[in-house]
């Protein structure tokens, strides 16, 4: 029955990992997987994290394996809400932009990708999604799921090791048609690393608004990338503000900025251009009866862990100084790296290892180069040249930059 079946190659991070794992080189690196590592290689749990996890341990709640409700739980929504759409002053112009934004609890930043997919293809039906180029693997899987035709835009523009704004905005304009999806990394674009500047984001903003185009902005990454979480949502707030008319969305993750991997904590936002009570429940509703269908409702316990910090004062402080630990850390790495390519002379430019943001670097080393990597020196990167910059540490990176440089020249 079943041997007709499609041969998927599922996500070759995956493939790059159990490599890894076999390989059993003393030196071996892995700079494939986006999760963070300390400077010793190893998983950490935020301090924050680890403080709250006690406390509820020893709050021993009896109601802490409850089911949550299908759109999640209420407090923790609203704290995520608040916090990526920059709420806090509590004015009436917030409450009344609270208003048009229906939200539901997700499996994590993929979930509520997926939740975003299903219902656009639902109730918007667009004739097609525009998905830059490259991404994020999963946001061709998740779309493909959903039958939408998948368009990409430029985005990365290998000579100049830029984002191509020029490229994006062209395709955009010429091709792009009322009601598509335009698929929008909120912060430290995965693979590149590369962000539109704050005048780019504009305009990109008057294109969607003149064209028609429907925002999904991805979130993943909020506090992770530069350490501020404002600054991290800069492009949501200002779509938010300054285009009161448009409809978009957001799909946001706590796993990296919370470090709640294997927790799958997220939301799923959707923001109508009607500031009515009435809307927002229609929307949540219709939202409810899909999540009921797949798989009821998210998981309680990293959501809690989330809510915890989120409300009080204290532990967001402890959080935030925690996000400062984890994008110093590659800040401090990506400089390592490119200070040793220099002292070693190796041919060609490494700015961009610096001035990318968030744990990526797209580095321009091609496909070949990367299989030099792994071959030769035991050292695991994406072919497309992408580098999580979480896999150095002191110790690694001089190897790491020898094994770059042997591969460039030879
Ligand atoms: N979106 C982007 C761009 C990502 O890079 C990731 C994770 O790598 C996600 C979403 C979702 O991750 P998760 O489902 O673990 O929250």
């Amino acid at each position: 029955l079943f041997s007709e079946l499609p041969r998927y190659q599922i996500d070759s991070v995956f493939a790059l990992i159990a490599d890894y794992i076999a390989d059993t080189h003393p030196e071996k690196v892995s700079l494939g997987p986006g999760v963070y590592r300390d400077d010793q290689g190893a998983p950490w749990p935020l301090n924050v994290v680890e403080k709250v996890e006690k406390q509820l341990f020893e709050k021993n709640d009896a109601g802490r394996h409850e089911y949550l409700t299908i759109a999640g739980d209420g407090t923790f929504l609203e704290l995520a809400r608040d916090l990526c759409f920059g709420f806090g002053e509590g004015t009436p112009e917030e409450e009344k932009l609270k208003l048009k934004i229906a939200s539901v609890q997700t499996i994590s930043g993929t979930g509520a990708n997926h939740m975003g997919a299903l219902f656009l293809s639902k109730y918007l039906k667009p004739a097609r999604v525009w998905i830059s180029d490259p991404t994020w693997m999963n946001h061709h899987t998740i779309w493909e799921l959903q039958g939408v035709e998948r368009r990409t835009y430029p985005y990365y523009h290998a000579e100049k090791r830029a984002f191509d704004f020029e490229g994006m905005m062209a395709t955009l304009e010429e091709q792009a048609e009322k009601n598509d999806v335009i698929l929008l990394h909120a912060c430290a674009h995965n693979p590149t690393g590369l962000d539109p500047t704050k005048e780019q984001w504009k305009a990109i903003a008057d294109l969607c608004e003149r064209k028609g185009l429907f925002p999904f902005f991805d979130s993943a990454y909020q506090g992770f990338a530069s350490g501020n979480l404002t600054e991290d949502s800069w492009s949501v707030q200002y779509f938010l503000r300054n285009k009161p008319n448009m409809e978009m969305c957001l799909a946001q993750s706590f796993s990296k900025n919370f470090g709640l991997y294997g927790q799958r904590v997220g939301a799923f936002h959707l923001v109508s251009n009607e500031p009515s009570s009435e809307l927002r429940e229609s929307i949540k509703v219709n939202l409810c009866h899909l999540i009921r269908g797949e798989y009821s409702m998210a998981p309680r316990g990293g959501s809690t862990i989330v809510k915890t910090v989120l409300l009080d004062e204290q532990l967001k402080k402890e959080w935030q100084n925690d996000l400062t630990i984890m994008s110093d850390r590659i800040k401090v790495m990506r400089k390592a790296l490119y200070d040793e390519l220099q002292r070693l002379g190796t041919p060609g430019t490494w700015e961009h290892l610096v001035t990318q943001i968030g744990m990526f670097s797209y580095t321009g080393l091609t496909a070949a180069q990367c299989h030099a990597l792994r071959g030769k020196h035991h050292v695991y990167m994406l072919d497309s040249g992408r580098a999580s910059i979480t896999g150095l540490t002191s110790e690694n990176v001089v190897y790491v930059a020898r094994a770059f440089d042997d591969v460039v020249r030879n």
